[in-house]
């Protein structure tokens, strides 16, 4: 078993200027960070969380591994807020992703969210560590009722509040097909499990194209918050038979990046500089040989 396919798609949304947001695409290792706190520290915290991620050579495999990398980032974070004042009671989320020796390992800590969409459908795979979560698994609060909570984005449980950070941990074991999905509340929020499927089956095959048109329909859908997505594939092919299998099908085109007529903008030709010319000196070398010959022909006449 291995990974396909993978890709991550980060986007600010309609509502905030800043991208607090921060992911970790290392294959095998793959992980979203939701920041906050004051102006800038949800940014430093998620970044700082990304970056202790990505350092952090933890030991041992699997989940040993896994809650290493977050209690290394907690501590990163921890350090900075308790030094650093402009960014005290900064925290974030962190869901952490290892694929190992045909594992999959979930990390999590807060309402950033795993999902797998397998054989059809779409399992989250994590519990949300939110205020209206916990009254929803206590019975106290309807799904429903959860959607449009006044108190929906307050979380139960950060990374940098405190020295240590209860990691919630679990192995997944991967099936062929299988796409595991990451992403932070700002696509879980403005889109549902139902329309998160939806838009995975549409662009069944293409990771890339189904991350940004997740990121697009939570923007078309208010894009209240920072939206990231992570995604990646998993296959039992081996790698040769996959290239050889993906060769001939035409690309799909990128919705992004296709310029219509409107977005067209003149081009300037620039004019091409004279490709500097190959100087031949076969010629002049044939024209040489040729006078000392004639030269020695004449040589030994004249003697
Ligand atoms: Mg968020």
């Amino acid at each position: 078993m291995r990974i396909a396919a993978h890709t991550a798609e980060t986007d600010p949304g309609r509502r905030r200027r800043r991208n607090e947001d921060a992911f970790v695409v290392e294959p095998p290792l793959f992980a979203v960070a939701d920041g906050m706190g004051g102006p800038r520290a949800g940014e430093v915290a998620s970044r700082l969380a990304a970056t202790a991620v990505k350092a952090e050579a933890a030991d041992g495999g699997g989940a040993e591994r896994v809650v290493a990398l977050i209690q290394a980032a907690n501590r990163s974070i921890y350090q900075r807020s308790s030094e650093d004042e402009d960014t005290a009671g900064m925290g974030t989320t962190m869901t952490v992703a290892l694929f190992e020796e045909g594992e999959v390992t979930i990390g999590h800590v807060g309402d950033s969210r795993a999902y797998l969409a397998r054989a059809g459908a779409l399992e989250q795979l994590t519990d949300d560590h939110s205020l209206v979560a916990e009254l929803v698994r206590g019975g106290k609060l309807s799904p429903e009722e959860a959607e449009n909570h006044p108190q929906r984005s307050v979380i139960t449980r950060a990374l940098g509040t405190d020295p240590d950070v209860d990691v919630d941990v679990f192995a997944v074991q991967p099936e062929p097909g299988d796409v595991f999905l990451l992403c932070s509340d700002g696509l879980t929020t403005m889109l549902d499990d139902d329309a998160i499927l939806r838009v995975l089956q549409e662009h069944h095959g293409n990771l890339r194209q189904a991350a940004k048109a997740l990121v697009r329909e939570a923007n078309r859908a208010g894009g209240e918050d920072n939206i990231t997505v992570v995604a990646f594939a998993v296959t039992d092919e081996p790698e040769e038979r996959t290239k050889e299998m993906a060769a001939p099908a035409a690309p799909e085109p990128d919705l992004d990046d296709t310029l219509t007529e409107a977005d067209r903008v003149p081009t300037v030709a620039e004019p091409t500089p004279p490709a500097p010319r190959k100087r031949r000196l076969w010629p002049l070398f044939v024209l040489l040989l040729a006078l000392a010959a004639a030269a020695v022909v004449l040589w030994f006449v004249l003697r």
